[in-house]
């Protein structure tokens, strides 16, 4: 469905600054019996909204298509994530004095690691998910999870069982949204007028483009999230933004606190970061084109890497498979062609196909057993951890590519210095 007005202001006054191309939904990883099925690629552009300057793709792909039955993206794998976690609970409990039995809804809530924290600082939980077989992971785990999206439906099953929540937390939920509108208003019915809060994480757009993150762009991310252009839009809900947190998790996020107008002080911190928005000039076109540029060159220098060193006879593979490393594989056209195969910490991900190249994936462990010459790292915001993780590999000779923002090479040696 190609998108004709922008998300927030229904303005139809869109420029296109970035496109990457066609590609099949990041997350459709392929059986082996499935490796001759034909593949469905969608656009995958980038529209600024000339009027409000929200960010957001040009096509939206079907969530049906996007969100299958077995998702195989489960959270919070790393000690990052974990970390992570616990502190964005504790900062909530002090600013916003949320009580005993407190209700907390978590929206794409996967296997709960977020709820679990809320749950043992007593809170009553609640999450939803659309992934049936990741809500079964979930209520293994005595973390009651309902299997739908987050609508009307979702909404009165949790007001009639659970009554008003007080905390609702989304992270890496609210840029997947396309009704937004549609959205704020299941919030509405849902969250506590007087105390409530609304808890967001999503990655921040002037990150992206500072750090030349063009691999986060994928289909599922309808939107790339600014703050200025959001202002607006929440206050025709009566909500407004109290706080903003940033974060260095997945490159580079921002946790936006809002709530109902008045309810709470509004902290300076929403000031600062409209003001490095600002500067950043997110909507000139001259920011937008340059930046298209910088990715076009990322793609030829790191193709140009491979292919020297393929001719070379080195042997490449590919150390974490996340969704957005399929964006980057898919635009730069690497595939099996120049990596034996990838590895995945996640077991949904190992023994399938990556979309699009059909590099095929499987443990970490093949790593050390098959000593490939270089891996390329697709999980850069990770990747002290994971090299510190792997530093068997380093130490026998393994070198690693970092693909972005600059193309890197690291060796034992160069990590010791
Ligand atoms: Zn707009």
């Amino acid at each position: 469905m190609i998108l004709k007005k922008c998300r927030l202001c229904d303005s139809k006054k869109l420029f296109k600054f970035l496109d990457l191309g066609s590609h099949p939904p990041s997350d459709q990883f392929k059986k082996k019996i499935e490796l001759d099925t034909p593949t469905t690629n969608y656009p995958l552009q980038v529209n600024s909204c000339l009027s409000c300057g929200f960010k957001q793709l040009s096509y939206v792909v079907e969530p049906e298509i996007l969100y299958q039955q077995n998702y195989p993206y489960e959270s919070s794998l790393t000690y990052q994530v974990k970390k992570h976690f616990d502190e964005f609970v504790k900062s909530i409990f002090k600013d916003y004095n949320l009580k005993k039995n407190d209700l907390a809804v978590d929206i794409g809530s996967n296997t709960g690691v977020l709820l679990s924290v809320f749950k043992k600082n007593n809170l009553r939980i609640v999450g939803v998910d659309p992934a049936s077989n990741i809500c079964k992971i979930a209520n293994r785990k005595s973390i009651p999870t309902i299997n739908s999206f987050f609508d009307r439906n979702a909404v009165n099953k949790i007001l009639k069982k659970k009554g008003k929540a007080q905390i609702i937390t989304g992270t890496n939920v609210f840029a997947h949204v396309n009704d937004l509108k549609l959205f704020l208003k299941n919030i509405k019915r849902l969250i506590h007028n007087k105390r409530g809060i609304l808890v967001i994480e999503v990655p921040h757009f002037l990150t992206l483009i500072k750090n030349l993150e063009y691999d986060t762009i994928y289909h599922e991310h309808l939107s790339y999230i600014s703050v200025i252009p959001l202002i607006p839009f929440l206050k025709k809900f009566k909500l407004e933004i109290v706080d903003i947190q940033q974060r260095e998790v997945h490159g580079g996020s921002i946790r936006i606190i809002i709530s109902e107008i008045g309810n709470y002080r509004v902290k300076k911190s929403v000031l600062k970061i409209c003001n490095m928005e600002k500067k950043a000039k997110l909507n000139s076109r001259k920011v937008l084109v340059n930046f298209q540029r910088k990715v076009i060159q990322n793609r030829i220098k790191l193709t140009a890497l491979l292919t020297k060193l393929k001719k070379m006879k080195k042997k490449i593979v590919i150390l974490s498979a996340p969704a957005k490393g399929m964006t980057l594989l898919n635009y730069c056209k690497i595939d099996k062609d120049y990596i034996d195969y990838a590895t995945e910490k996640s077991s949904l991900k190992q023994n399938l196909f990556t979309p699009g190249g059909n590099i095929p994936v499987y443990s970490d462990d093949k790593i050390l057993k098959t000593k490939p010459h270089y891996a390329l790292l697709l999980a850069w915001n990770f990747s002290k951890e994971i090299i510190n993780n792997n530093i068997k590999y380093l130490k026998k000779g393994g070198k690693f590519i970092i693909p972005i923002p600059d193309i890197k090479i690291i060796s034992y040696k160069t990590k010791r210095k």
